[in-house]
């Protein structure tokens, strides 16, 4: 079948196996070890390191398997998704210490991407709150992985992008979390540095995360809207709604235009904020957001679109992203949104994207031209020190990859020691040279 991931781009003929149990995963790697192969769980990746020939869906692997009430600790099958589990968990007043913007992603996909929230700077990645995981190895042995036990390949399968094995289930960190809203405040900041002074002053702000309009220039350049959030103490925990609409069909892509776009990005910027008045919300749609609208990926066309996300450390992370956003907006290309947001320190994982610093992350819609103007980028990230983020990435060089990922040649050794690179190779990670 044709498969791609959430932005559509690129298309890969692949084989889809969904073993429904450990011992039907191994199965299949023992008759049929293809050397292109990938574990795959939700393809809210964006790109390709979901992709290849041969791809083992953890979709029927989602049960839940025990619960430790005293300390918070959750066992679970891998395919088990952010959204089951908060459905489960929140009426309990249970909530994950990290969710990523969308709960439609897998326990291994997040794992595997150590995927990051609106908290990072205060609480970390996802792989850091992982109490333990069991990992399947290319042989169809499974191994017990902690911070403790095998802590070399567990540092290398959290953020491992499925490249060391396939996680079967883990063991996470849960928090106490009395109520399913969130109380909200909203602010504008006008440009680019007083988006930077917000972020600093509400430093201690639990979540926050900035929508920026990527198309504005001159004075208003990185003009924004920061969200900040705190959990509300108010005993009431109910279980959160489902989706409410869907985009059908593919839109033309010609509808998606640098006026289009401005014209969205202003009226969203301009919409009416009660500023600084805190405002009650479902935790849902502060964290979630897009997952109210069903198949958004769809607005961007047939062709797809691709994301760019890149982290600058502190340093010099405000002259960079001036730098990055005058050049998106001079080309006129953009997105509907950009995020912005803060993190904190970066953690032991070998191809973890966080770095202390700031994260900004736009959708292009797909076209060739758009791949001159991400490669521009690219020298602008390099020559400040940052990186790109691999679960959105779908054509970095190997260049840029093996220059902003540090720990490259540890995780080819670890992978070559354990046999994972005889089957484990997504495009992605053929493409990165891993
Ligand atoms: C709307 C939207 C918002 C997002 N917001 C954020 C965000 O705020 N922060 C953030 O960090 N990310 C974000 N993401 C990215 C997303 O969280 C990650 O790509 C995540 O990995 C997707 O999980 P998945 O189950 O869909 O994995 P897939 O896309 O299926 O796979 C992603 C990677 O994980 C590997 N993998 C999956 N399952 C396993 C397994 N069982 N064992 C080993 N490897 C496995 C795959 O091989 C692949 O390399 C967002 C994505 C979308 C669509």
């Amino acid at each position: 079948m044709k498969l791609t991931s959430w932005g559509r781009y690129p298309v890969c003929e692949s084989t889809v196996n969904r073993p429904r149990s450990d011992a039907a995963l191994a199965g299949l790697l023992h008759t049929q070890p293809p050397s292109s192969s990938i574990a795959r769980g939700m393809g809210r990746s964006y790109g390709d390191s979901a992709l290849a020939e041969h791809v083992y869906s953890t979709t029927a692997l989602d049960q839940f398997i025990a619960f430790d009430e005293e300390r918070g600790l959750l066992r679970c099958a891998a395919g088990v998704t952010l959204e089951t589990l908060l459905h489960a968990m929140m009426p309990r007043g249970w909530f994950l210490p990290v969710v990523p913007g969308t709960w439609h992603v897998s326990i291994g996909g997040a794992i595997a991407s150590d995927v990051h929230g609106k908290n990072h700077h205060l609480d970390g990645s996802f792989g850091q709150h992982v109490e333990s995981l069991r990992l399947m190895l290319a042989s169809g042995d499974i191994v017990h992985c902690s911070a403790q036990e095998n802590t070399e390949l567990f540092h290398a399968t959290c953020a491992g992008m499925g490249l060391t094995g396939i996680i079967v289930d883990a063991t996470l960190h849960l928090r106490r979390n009395n109520s399913s809203t969130v109380m909200q405040r909203t602010l504008r900041a006008h440009n680019l540095d007083e988006i930077f002074a917000l972020f600093d002053s509400h430093h201690n702000s639990h979540y926050s995360v900035a929508w920026l309009d990527c198309l504005a220039r001159g004075n208003s350049l990185g003009r924004s809207l920061l969200y900040l959030g705190e959990h509300a103490n108010d005993n009431i925990c109910r279980t959160p709604a489902k989706r409410s609409i869907s985009i059908p069909f593919s839109s033309p892509a010609f509808l998606l235009n640098r006026y289009s776009m401005s014209l969205f990005n202003s009226l969203y910027y301009h919409k009416p904020v009660k500023e600084l008045v805190e405002q009650r919300i479902e935790a849902k749609q502060y964290f979630f957001p897009l997952d109210s609208i069903g198949h958004w990926n769809r607005l961007y066309g047939k062709r797809g679109f691709m994301q760019y996300q890149c982290v600058i450390p502190d340093a010099s992370a405000q002259p960079a992203m001036r730098e990055i956003l005058t050049r998106i907006s001079t080309s006129g290309k953009g997105s509907f949104l950009s995020v912005l947001k803060k993190l904190g320190p970066a953690n032991r994982n070998l191809l973890s994207f966080p770095l202390e610093g700031y994260t900004l992350a736009l959708d292009f819609k797909f076209e060739p031209s758009t791949l001159a103007l991400l490669d521009e980028l690219d020298s602008i990230v390099l020559a400040h020190g940052g990186r790109l983020y691999l679960a959105k990435d779908a054509r970095m060089s190997q260049e840029v990859f093996r220059r902003s990922y540090p720990h490259w040649e540890d995780m080819a050794r670890i992978r070559a020691e354990t046999g994972a690179d005889r089957l484990f190779n997504s495009l992605q990670s053929r493409r990165l040279g891993l």
